[in-house]
């Protein structure tokens, strides 16, 4: 069974509205009904399971994410449970942040379950502020101090670094995360419905379920072909990050409106800011290290309209 679709995959086929505003390009059409696979009707069995997690820990960047946790004094199995499809995928997505230099701190898990729990990381890096004109960037002090210079660097250039979007460009609550994902859940749920694709009381069932539980059952619902995105023909990750997932409650990450001009995305670059979330277009994130040392961290390159993503190899 396809139980899971990697970033790199679904980068054939999809493009990026993960921000407002980014403007629809043309993307292809959504399967018919009758292309969709059989629902998923039983879980996968115990085997199976143990094969897929089996794979994900034997990957590159397991290895190399094990060794920089274990230099933080964390076991990999405390921030991502390898048999639990839906933190596999989370990983796969989102997790190139996790093998980060030093100088930051990474969340204590792959996804933060509530709020409070993102609050107290949050505190805890002690983050500072900037002003970019009328936004308030804030983020995790080294990497504040490397978009600094990265801007200084542009601007010797005469080019601009700014953020995208005002100050959600970098910090966001987990409420935004939440309020996002919602924005995506609600009316795709409307939409599988009223397509008759989805019975009233079963969107209703996922409606109520709260975010973990909530989360499996939309990329299950997927798996059946009931995208969640905006334009409902791809994945809801493709879309807005899982609630709890963003790297931007981590506070290493960035969304800057210059990302389609090449001179703005080297200096990022040199600077140990690199885009690691395929398809979303205008969002960096940062690593603290020189690009020559990625794919020793477990990361391997993918060009996605003429830009360079450096994703999780799983
Ligand atoms: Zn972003």
């Amino acid at each position: 069974m396809v139980a899971y679709i990697s970033p790199a995959t679904a980068a054939k086929t999809e493009t990026s509205e993960n921000h407002k505003g980014t403007p629809d390009e043309p993307r292809p059409r959504m399967r018919k009904k009758s292309d969709h696979p059989p629902a998923a009707t039983a879980p996968p069995d115990r085997t199976t399971t143990k094969a897929q997690a089996d794979d994900f820990t034997a990957s590159p960047f397991y290895a190399a994410l094990t060794r920089s946790l274990v230099a933080r004094g964390v076991r990999p199995e405390e921030l991502c449970d390898a048999c639990d499809e839906v933190e596999r995928r989370l990983l796969a997505e989102y997790g190139a942040m996790f093998v980060a230099a030093a100088s930051v701190r990474v969340p204590p898990r792959c996804v933060f379950r509530s709020g409070e729990e993102c609050a107290r990381f949050q505190a805890e890096v002690e983050p500072r502020a900037e002003h970019f004109g009328d936004a308030r960037i804030e983020l995790q002090p080294a990497a504040l101090d490397a978009l600094l210079a990265a801007r200084a660097e542009a601007h010797a250039y005469g080019l601009e670094i700014t953020p995208r979007g005002g100050a959600e460009a970098a910090r966001r609550s987990y409420a935004d995360t939440l309020r996002l994902w919602e924005s995506r859940v609600k009316p795709a749920l409307a939409h599988w419905v009223s397509s008759n694709a989805l019975a009233p009381d079963e969107a209703r069932r996922l409606a109520a379920l709260c975010c973990a539980e909530q989360i499996a059952a939309v990329l299950k619902e997927e798996e059946r072909g009931h995208f969640f995105s905006k334009d409902f023909s791809r994945t809801i990750l493709s879309s807005v990050a899982a609630p709890g997932a963003s790297q931007h409650l981590s506070m290493l990450a960035f969304d800057a409106t210059e990302f389609r001009d090449e001179r703005v995305r080297e200096i990022l670059a040199r600077h140990g800011w690199f885009q690691t979330v395929l398809h979303d277009l205008p969002h960096f994130t940062f690593l603290g290290v020189r690009e020559k040392e990625l794919r020793a961290l477990g990361l391997k390159r993918v060009v996605e309209r003429g830009q360079d993503f450096w994703i999780p190899n799983i």
